[in-house]
This record gives C-alpha cells, sequence and structure tokens, in this order.
C-alpha cells in the first residue's frame, strides 16, 4: 500500500503548489523510494483539452493519450515518472462518471449525492496503482474553500480516515504577505486558511509558507502554535532563480525530512542528490546565451508555451549554455518584414497550434530560416507549415496549404498537402473518426513509434531508427505529395511503422532544418535533455559562433 500525500494551497493562487508537488516527488526519489504524483482540478472541464492556451496554458499529453493539466509536466520534469491518464481527473470527469452509472442503472434507483458517490468515484481514483509506488503524491488544485473544490477535500479527508493510521499525511501552501509600511510578515492569512481546513475535518501536517523574506524563527513558532503544527514543519518556501532549484531548495529548508517525520519514517534513508547537483550547476555555469525565436501564436502567454521553454531549457543545459526565447507573434511576419526581428536570432522555433491565424506568418519564418541557413525546429504545426512552405516555393505547388484551414473557413482554397486524417493504426488496432465527431480528445493522441531513415539528420541526433514519441493533432502530412517534395529537397527522415504517416521532415543541404509531427518537448528533462533540443541548441550555438 502507497503513502499518500495530499498537497492543499491557500490564501491565493499561483504559489507553486504544482512545483512543492514536484520537488517533494524528487527529493523522496533522491532517498530511494518510487513516487506518483496525482493532479485534481475542481474546474467542470472534462478534461482541458478543449480550454483555451490563453486560459489554461499548455495542454499536457501523457504516453496514454490523455490531456492533462501542465503541471503533469512539472510532475515528469522533476521526477521522470511517466503520467499516465490516471493521473490527472477533474470534477468534469468525476461528475461525468457518476452520471454515466446513474443512466446506466449501476446504482440501483438509489438517490444519487455528492457524498457518498461523488466523494466516492474520487476516492476510487485515488486508490488506482496504490499497490506500486513507495509514496503517491496528489496535488489539489485551487484553493481551500473554493466551492468546486469541496468533494476533493472531502473525499480526501474520508480517504485518510479510512486507511490505517500514519498512511496519509497533509501538506498545505500558504503565503505569509510581507507588509512594507510596517516591515512585517504577517501569519493571519495562513491562520485562516488552515482554520478553514480544520472546519472540514482535515489538520495540515506540514505547512509551507511562501514568503518574500526570511522567516524569523520566532514566526515560525508563532506559526506552529497557532496552526498546530510541529515547528520544524513549518517550510519555508522563498523566491527560486530557477524552478530547477525546488529540489534542493527545499532539502535545505528540510521538506523531505518533515515528510518523512510525519510519516514516522526513521531513520530516513540519507538522500543522493547528485542528479540536482549537476543540474544547477550545468544551469549555474553556462557559458554565454544563444537567441531563440518562438514563433507562435500564444506568445503573451509563456504558459501556453512551458514545456517547449522548459526543453529548450534543457537544451542549453546539455551545451552549458543560456537560452534566451525571443517571443514573436507569428502575425507580425504577415505585415512586415522577419529581418529586423530576426537579425542576431541563432535559431528559430514554430511551435505547435490550432487554426489559420497567423500560419502564414510561420511560413514565412520557414522560408526565412531555410533561405538563411538558421537552425529550424517546426513543432506539430510547426512541421506542417514547413512543408507548406517547401510545397510553395520549391515544388511548384504556389496553392498548398492545409485542409484545416480550409475547413475553418469553409471553403476550398488551398492544395491540401496536409490533410485531415480519419483513420490510422495505434499499437495493434485502428481508430477511425468521423468528421462530426466532437471537439474533444478526437485528434492522434499519445505515444507512437517512428521509423528513421539510415543516414538522416534525425537519425543521427536520437541516435537510433527507432524511436517513440507523444502526439496531439488532428492533420497529417499527404504522403501522395512525398516523391514531389523529396525531389525538391525536403527529406521524409522519419516514417510511422507502417510508411503512411509522415513523423520527421529535414531539409538535406541545410545545417539544420527539422520538423517533426510529435511534441518532443513533452519529454525533455533537466537531468535527460530531448536530444533534439540538445542537438538544436547545439546548432544554435554554431551559428551563434558565424554571426
Ligand atoms: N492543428 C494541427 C493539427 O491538428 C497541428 C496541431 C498541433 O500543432 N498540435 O494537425
Amino acid at each position: 500500500m502507497a503513502r499518500y500525500v495530499f498537497i492543499t494551497g491557500g490564501v491565493v493562487s499561483s504559489l507553486g503548489k504544482g512545483l512543492a508537488s514536484a520537488a517533494l516527488g524528487a527529493l523522496l526519489q533522491a532517498r530511494g523510494f518510487t513516487v506518483r504524483l496525482r493532479k485534481l482540478d475542481p474546474y467542470l472541464n472534462v478534461d482541458p483539452g478543449t480550454m483555451s492556451p490563453f486560459e489554461h496554458g499548455e495542454v499536457f499529453v501523457t504516453d496514454d493519450g490523455a490531456e492533462t493539466d501542465l503541471d503533469l509536466g512539472h510532475y515528469e520534469r522533476f521526477t521522470g515518472v511517466p503520467a499516465r491518464r490516471t493521473d490527472s481527473i477533474s470534477s468534469g470527469r468525476i461528475y461525468m462518471n457518476v452520471l454515466e452509472k446513474e443512466r446506466r442503472g449501476d446504482y440501483l434507483g438509489k438517490t444519487i449525492q455528492v457524498i457518498p458517490h461523488v466523494t466516492n468515484e474520487i476516492k476510487d481514483f485515488l486508490s488506482v496503482g496504490d499497490g506500486e509506488t513507495d509514496f503517491m503524491l496528489c496535488e489539489i488544485g485551487g484553493t481551500v474553500g473554493d466551492i468546486e473544490g469541496l468533494p476533493f477535500f472531502e473525499a480526501i479527508r474520508q480517504f485518510a480516515h479510512e486507511r490505517p493510521r500514519g498512511q496519509c499525511i497533509f501538506m498545505h501552501l500558504t503565503l505569509l504577505p510581507w507588509l512594507a509600511a510596517s516591515g512585517e510578515l504577517k501569519t493571519k492569512p495562513t491562520q485562516h486558511s488552515v482554520k478553514e481546513l480544520r472546519a472540514i475535518g482535515i489538520a495540515p501536517d506540514v505547512l509551507v509558507c511562501r514568503s518574500e523574506q526570511p522567516i524569523p524563527d520566532k514566526e515560525r513558532a508563532k506559526i506552529a502554535l497557532f496552526c498546530n503544527v510541529r515547528p520544524e514543519a513549518v517550510i519555508p518556501a522563498y523566491d527560486l532563480r530557477s524552478i530547477y532549484e525546488a529540489p534542493l531548495a527545499y532539502h535545505k529548508v528540510g521538506l523531505d525530512q518533515a515528510v518523512l517525520d510525519a510519516f514516522g519514517i526513521a531513520p530516513a534513508p540519507r538522500p543522493d542528490m547528485r542528479r540536482w547537483e549537476d543540474v544547477m550547476d550545468r544551469l549555474e555555469n553556462a557559458e554565454g546565451q544563444v537567441r531563440v525565436a518562438i514563433i507562435g501564436k500564444y506568445t503573451q502567454l509563456e504558459d501556453a508555451y512551458k514545456s517547449i521553454k522548459e526543453a529548450l531549457t534543457h537544451g542549453g543545459m546539455a551545451n552549458r549554455v543560456g537560452v534566451h526565447v525571443e517571443w514573436i507573434d507569428a502575425e507580425i511576419f504577415e505585415r512586415e518584414d522577419p529581418a529586423p526581428y530576426l537579425q542576431g536570432i541563432h535559431a528559430i522555433l514554430v511551435p505547435g497550434g490550432f487554426g489559420e491565424r497567423g500560419t502564414e506568418g510561420k511560413i514565412r519564418a520557414a522560408a526565412w530560416a531555410r533561405e538563411r541557413k538558421i537552425p529550424y525546429l517546426g513543432i506539430c504545426l510547426g512541421m506542417q507549415m514547413a512543408v507548406v512552405e517547401a510545397a510553395r516555393n520549391l515544388a511548384g505547388l504556389p496553392d498548398a496549404g492545409s485542409e484545416e484551414f480550409d475547413h475553418e473557413a469553409g471553403a476550398k482554397r488551398f492544395t491540401p498537402v496536409v490533410y485531415h486524417l480519419k483513420e490510422w493504426v495505434q499499437g495493434n488496432h485502428r481508430v477511425e473518426r468521423r468528421p462530426g465527431d466532437d471537439k474533444g480528445g478526437t485528434m492522434r493522441l499519445g505515444a507512437y513509434s517512428a521509423t528513421l531513415a539510415d543516414g538522416s539528420r534525425a537519425a543521427e541526433v536520437y541516435g537510433g531508427t527507432k524511436i517513440e514519441e507523444r502526439h496531439r493533432h488532428r492533420y497529417e502530412v499527404d504522403i501522395a505529395f512525398r516523391e514531389k517534395l523529396e525531389e525538391a529537397g525536403l527529406r521524409f527522415s522519419g516514417m510511422s511503422p507502417d510508411g503512411r504517416l509522415p513523423e520527421i521532415v529535414e531539409h538535406a543541404g541545410h545545417p539544420w532544418f527539422i520538423g517533426v509531427q510529435f511534441h518532443p518537448e513533452l519529454k525533455s528533462k533537466p537531468f535527460a535533455p530531448h536530444p533534439l533540443f540538445a542537438d538544436f541548441i547545439r546548432a544554435a550555438v554554431e551559428t551563434s559562433r558565424l554571426v
């Protein structure tokens, strides 16, 4: 049976609950334990798949094809444990399950209520895979007191109550605001937040207090006394230079020790922090900096490209250089010459996206990178636009485009070199889509393997010819145009195992131009940078030496 840590937040949102959870996971691993992290989100969307990136940041995709909250990305980046569909749940999904059971008659005519039906559904979710790991860390989204979150809080209270004593603990994150006028840290919001938790039957074992100022011992003792938490379990959390400092920083202030103490695990196994020391060494002792432009649509909200941003940082760590990201709205290139914006840029990345807006700008960015021999990494839509660019400008198909944009506009304007796929093979079975299928989850989602051509740049970068990467898209490059495009110099260097779906394209004769139909950024980790990102940054370093 796993030991459970429930992580909740109070006072305000955005305190870094996800990061604290991920860092705790990394610290328990450093002491030799196995961990799995889970996210419970109170919102009513069934999953974040249909939420705008402006609203919710990036959608993180798991190997088994779930569209999840970006916190699962943090979990993976810190622990290296691949997240699963069963590691993410929302109120919407819980209610949907309950209502489906009700319709099927599974409740035998009973009145369906939040307690016990909804809370039971949540507890069943928490129990999945219970026997597989030493620790299960479950983060509850939102803050204590939110109406939507109540069933989750009630469910974790019951869950802990039903398990043997000492099997579950509660960790609560709060904020200590600093009042500059009186020069004081205020503990009252924390006291209130804990009071709120205790009112619903949850007594925190560990309190993590975010603060911009050092927390004096006197205040720590006061929090401990008023909140009924041991003084050693009041953990200060200060602002960090980098998120990757979190494991070392939390270790230094005793978070992992406090958690192990709360479980009564003594003596605690000694931690091996070398992985994180190396990560920080690479970050802090980087020499020089490369400038990478991300030409996207959601550039006002960096969280929309969270994993890409992190993967670029990892690529920098692999080469011991800093990576400066220049965010450029693709639409600008539809009105203006890219040159002044891309002057002094060492590499260009065009990320994934949906819809036509900004795509002509992305195509111009791809042309610019190809012509000027600037390293280019196109991800998903960024690959599709690189193919359109080559079709239009090299293969004599001036009307080349994606069927996605014609569907959106309800008009036929393009030669569809990228078309809507309605049937494909995943593992041993066939998946089919009809045009009228509802939006949620109707994509090629999750891990698919690909075969790389011998002697291609892709095979060289990966150091092999068999790969597996995560997908999230509806449209595919059409192999009907393969011959024409290859003659024009765009090599199809990675294909699905059945040879039908292009997975990687590259321009021969260009120092570094690769488009991938999948999302390599989702699998990159600070301690294991993704090979594509590591090599992309290496190429950027080379460009920086030339310009
Ligand atoms: N909109 C494109 C498709 O659905 C690309 C998706 C993406 O970039 N994730 O195929």
